[in-house]
C-alpha cells in the first residue's frame, strides 16, 4: 500500500529513541522527511548515523521542549527549511513518579510541564502550517490515563489530559480539515521502559510477570508496531479518521482478564 507519505515533512517530538525513533524511522522509510526533535544530543547523533546509511532524509533539532520558546522554534526552523509542515506527532515523555504520597505540588506541576504543556505548545504552533497542508496531528498518550498506575499523579494526569485534548482538537481543527488522533500504548521495549522497569528489584521477574498478562502473543508491543499504526494515522489512507483513541497494546486493556 502506498501511504503517499512521500516529501511530506512530519515533526516528531523526542523522535531520537523509542517509540518516537521508530515513528521518524517508518516516515522516512516511507518517502516522508521526519523532523525530529529531541533534548538527547548522543541519541540524535546515532540516528544521524542510522538514517544516512538507510539513505532517509531528516533533520534534528537538539532542544528541551520544557521551553515554550523552543517548541515555537522547532516550528519556525522547520517551515523556513522546508517551506512546509504535513504532520506533528506530540511523543516525548518521561513516567517521572510524581505521585500523591511522593511528589509537592512543584513537583507535580514539573512533570505536567515535562509530560503536557509542550504538546499544546507545539499544536498552537504548528497549526497554521499544518492548515495550509490539510496535515495531522498524532498525540501519543499511555494505557495509564485510563488504568492508573500509582504513584504517578503528574504523568497520569497529563496522559489523561492527552486524550482529552485529541478530541477537543480534533473538534477545533473540523473546518479546517486537520486531523488529530491518538496512539494508547501499553507495553513496549523502549530505553524509557528499561529505565521504569529498573527501579523493581527483580526487573526479569516483573517483566515475566507483565507479559503473562498481555492477551496476545504474552509479549511486549514493539515500537515498530506503534510506528505502524503512527504511519497510517498520518496517512491520506486515514483520510476519514478523527478524535479516535487507537490502542495497540495487544489486547492489554480491553480484552477479558480471564485470558490471562
Ligand atoms: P524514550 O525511549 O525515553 O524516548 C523518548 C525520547 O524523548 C528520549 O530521547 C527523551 O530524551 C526525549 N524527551 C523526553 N522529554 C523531552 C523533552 N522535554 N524535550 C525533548 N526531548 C525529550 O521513551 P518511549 O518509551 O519511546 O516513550 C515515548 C512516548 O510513549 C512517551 O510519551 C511515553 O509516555 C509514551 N508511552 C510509552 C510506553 C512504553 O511502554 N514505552 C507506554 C505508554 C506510553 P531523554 O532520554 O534525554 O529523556
Amino acid at each position: 500500500m502506498d501511504l503517499q507519505l512521500k516529501n511530506k515533512v512530519v515533526l516528531i517530538t523526542g523522535g531520537a529513541s523509542g517509540i518516537g525513533a521508530a515513528i521518524a524511522r517508518s516516515v522516512g522509510q516511507e518517502g516522508g522527511t521526519p523532523v525530529v526533535v529531541d533534548c538527547d544530543s548522543e541519541a540524535i547523533q546515532r540516528q544521524e548515523f542510522e538514517f544516512r546509511d538507510l539513505e532517509i532524509q531528516a533533520d534534528w533539532v537538539a532542544a528541551d521542549l520544557c521551553r515554550l520558546e523552543n517548541c515555537q522554534s522547532s516550528v519556525t526552523l522547520t517551515t523556513e527549511k522546508f517551506g512546509r509542515l504535513d504532520a506533528l506527532v506530540n511523543n516525548a515523555g518521561i513516567n517521572d513518579r510524581v505521585g500523591l504520597e511522593n511528589g509537592t505540588p512543584a513537583q507535580f506541576q514539573a512533570s505536567l510541564e515535562r509530560n503536557l504543556l509542550h504538546y499544546f505548545y507545539l499544536t498552537q504552533a504548528a497549526l497554521p502550517h499544518l492548515k495550509k497542508t490539510r496535515g495531522s496531528i498524532l498525540n501519543i498518550s499511555s494505557k495509564t490515563a485510563v488504568t492508573g498506575q500509582g504513584g504517578t499523579s503528574g504523568y497520569v494526569a497529563a496522559k489523561g489530559a492527552i486524550l482529552s485534548l485529541t478530541r477537543e482538537w480534533a473538534v477545533d481543527c473540523l473546518a479546517s480539515g486537520v486531523r488529530v488522533n491518538a496512539i494508547v500504548p501499553a507495553e513496549v521495549r523502549t530505553p524509557l521502559y528499561e529505565k521504569w522497569l529498573a527501579q523493581f528489584t527483580d526487573p526479569e521477574e516483573r517483566l515475566r510477570h507483565i507479559t503473562s498478562k498481555i492477551p496476545l502473543g504474552k509479549r511486549l508491543t514493539l515500537p515498530e508496531e506503534i510506528a505502524a499504526m503512527a504511519v497510517f494515522l498520518l496517512s491520506p489512507k486515514a483520510g476519514h479518521i478523527t478524535g479516535q483513541h487507537l490502542y495497540v497494546d495487544g489486547g492489554y486493556v480491553h480484552l477479558d482478564r480471564s485470558l490471562t
